[in-house]
């Protein structure tokens, strides 16, 4: 089961590595903006420097009309391809 996914970075601090980035930006696996606990639990078991939240976040959401995963930009819950309303829940669960 994945919980997470997504693109990070790291910087050398003063005696330790530290995440300088982290974001959601899996167009594979599209997970949503609420995995941030389980990406902060997996850094903090290992003992990495981290911010308090994902530095960048992507909102994924499949059109229940066309079918296409959408990004959705600026709080504009409409599918790019069919003109469609997009739910305002993450629905990307492969296994749903
Ligand atoms: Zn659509």
């Amino acid at each position: 089961m994945v919980l997470s996914a997504g693109e990070i970075s790291f910087i050398r601090e003063a005696d330790r590595w530290a995440v300088s980035e982290v974001s959601n930006q899996s167009t594979g696996y599209c997970p949503d903006i609420s995995s941030w606990p389980e990406v902060a639990r997996a850094l903090d078991e290992l003992e990495l420097g981290r911010p308090s939240g994902f530095t960048h976040e992507v909102v994924f959401r499949r059109c229940p009309d066309c079918h296409e995963q959408n990004i959705v930009r600026e709080d504009d819950f409409v599918c790019v391809f069919c003109g469609s309303d997009l739910p305002a829940v993450w629905n990307m669960d492969p296994t749903a």
